[in-house]
């Protein structure tokens, strides 16, 4: 087997170049959007759409706004919570490790 000249024989950038046939001509804008974390973001809309005031920022997924001084304050997010944690938010920290440990031995009796 001759692995050298199998990958020689490939031609690179032979292939006519195929550029996808969207609506170019149409205007278009680019609106500067800016997030809480400082991101800037710059997506192009079509003129005729009506430009949305919020945008994800793709780097982080914070809503960003078009006003750099004052970016859209960022939801308050609740931490994700294991089964766990609820289960030690409700009772008693001593509860909570009886019913992990109960939960443990459950785990134990089922992989037997
Ligand atoms: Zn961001």
């Amino acid at each position: 087997m001759a692995s050298g000249s199998a990958i020689r024989g490939t031609r690179v950038g032979s292939g006519p170049m195929r550029l996808p046939e969207r609506g170019e001509q149409a205007p278009r804008r680019t609106v500067t959007y800016w997030c809480a974390k400082g991101h800037e973001t710059e997506p192009s809309f079509a003129a005729d759409v009506p430009v949305p005031t919020l945008w994800d920022c793709p780097r982080c997924g914070l809503p960003a706004g078009q006003d750099q001084s004052s970016p859209p304050t960022p939801p308050r997010t609740e931490p994700y919570k294991t089964h766990l944690a609820y289960v030690k938010e409700r009772r008693s920290d001593a509860d909570g490790e009886a019913i992990l440990a109960e939960a443990l031995a459950r785990l134990h009796a089922r992989r037997n």
